[in-house]
């Protein structure tokens, strides 16, 4: 498709719109606003005359504000007056003018009866070749009108953090479509998780979209998504949908995803309630033992199914054991671990607390153990009321326990 021929035939120029769903409603909550082309009965899409650079800025300003108005008469016309209308704009072209088109085009609409609340600003940060405390003192002003803020396309590239929290976002749009069922490396989901982590300090909303499989919407759902968009539940349209289009689906899908998370959960829970029984009788068993060390080489005798270190720490984190490690089925004991300090690892305080009020054990998370690289979880052990054990479980173990997601 000629640039040309799209400039000379706005009439041909249309929008698209993709429904929105919410985690908590199940209901359509808003619209992605697409530049589509109709020409002889075929319609393409406008993204890649958009992301074109090559094509001079006036032309895809003017194809970019056809479809934005299309599709604000649209809206104002059909009596929908509560979804978010998300549009999306280059943030190079967006600072030429410092908004301002985009601004009065918006303000023209507001004339007309259309709530600026309702407009989503969609930007794609990766392109944008300015001054990004300058991009965002513009969003900061944009934002004064209740106009919102989302950022596109985040996770299609390693995004940079200390950018997005620059930007502050009202709304995080992260893109599943790299997140593969077959894929046995973790990196893009430790990404992922990094971002929704992100996005819970600086307060944006979680938007996963280019969702085009169950099991994505799935990863949506537990990892912190409010809202969903994608192939999966609804390609774009010409037209707007019924809010409740895919209440009954989504809120039957929502109900396996439930099932399945807690019976994950449970068995979890079964596995760390089985150490704990397993522990307690065994420090009965070897309460005689002269030091740690006698007594993480007993406990290794026993628990060789499940672990491959075993080491005991006190309440500040210094190890007062050597480790007893295993490999190719050999325990070793590793003295020059002794006094070692633990205390700045993740959770390792916060968990010595709970340990120590509980008088429980606790089953960690699933981390990548520094040495051996290997998946694993660590169940630790209130031994007395200063000293804490920990058993680093082996990836075979729990996979063997389905504990290995
Ligand atoms: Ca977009």
């Amino acid at each position: 498709m000629d640039a040309l021929d799209i400039v000379a035939n706005l009439q041909h120029v249309i929008p698209y719109y993709q429904a929105i769903f919410s985690a908590d409603e199940h209901r359509v909550i808003g619209y992605e606003v697409l530049g589509r082309y109709e020409s002889e009965g075929s319609v393409f899409s406008l993204g890649p005359f958009f992301h074109d650079e090559t094509i001079p800025e006036e032309f895809r300003l003017e194809v970019d504000e056809t479809v934005t108005k299309k599709a604000l008469d649209y809206f104002l016309s059909n009596g929908d007056d509560s979804t978010f209308i998300f549009l999306n704009r280059d943030a190079n072209l967006l600072m030429l003018d410092r908004a301002e088109s985009f601004l009065k085009l918006l303000f023209q609409y507001e004339e007309k009866g259309l709530s600026l609340e309702r407009i989503v600003l969609e930007i794609n940060e990766q392109h944008f070749k300015g001054d990004f405390n300058q991009l965002g003192h513009l969003l900061t002003y944009i934002r004064t009108y209740g106009i919102r803020v989302a950022l596109d396309n985040i996770g299609e590239h390693s995004s940079n953090l200390e950018r997005i929290s620059l930007l502050d976002p009202d709304i995080l749009k992260i893109d599943l479509r790299e997140l593969r069922k077959t894929s046995t490396n973790y990196s893009y989901q430790d990404v992922l998780y990094s971002l929704s982590l992100l996005a819970r300090k600086i307060g944006a909303t979680l938007l996963y979209e280019d969702i085009e499989a169950a099991f994505q919407l799935q990863y949506a759902w537990r990892n912190g998504g409010r809202y969903y968009q994608g192939y999966y539940l609804a390609e774009p349209f010409p037209h707007l949908l019924s809010p409740d289009f895919l209440k009954e689906r989504l809120r039957q899908e929502c109900h396996h995803f439930i099932q399945q998370e807690k019976k994950k959960l449970q068995t979890l829970y079964n596995i760390s309630e089985q150490f704990q029984l397993r522990i307690t009788s065994l420090l009965m068993k070897y309460k005689k033992t002269a030091n740690f060390n006698e007594l993480i080489t007993c406990l290794s005798t026993e628990l060789g199914d499940a672990c491959f270190r075993i080491y005991i720490c006190d309440e500040d984190g210094f190890q007062q054991s050597a480790n007893i490690f295993r490999q190719n089925n050999e325990w070793k004991l590793q003295p020059e671990y002794c006094m070692k300090n633990w205390s700045w690892r993740p959770y390792f305080l916060e968990n010595i607390i709970r340990m120590r009020s509980r008088k429980r054990g606790i089953l960690s998370d699933l981390y990548a153990d520094i040495e051996t690289g290997e998946t694993i979880r660590t169940y630790s052990y209130p031994i007395d009321e200063r000293h804490y054990l920990f058993i680093d479980l082996s990836y075979s173990y729990l996979f063997e326990h389905d504990a290995h997601y």
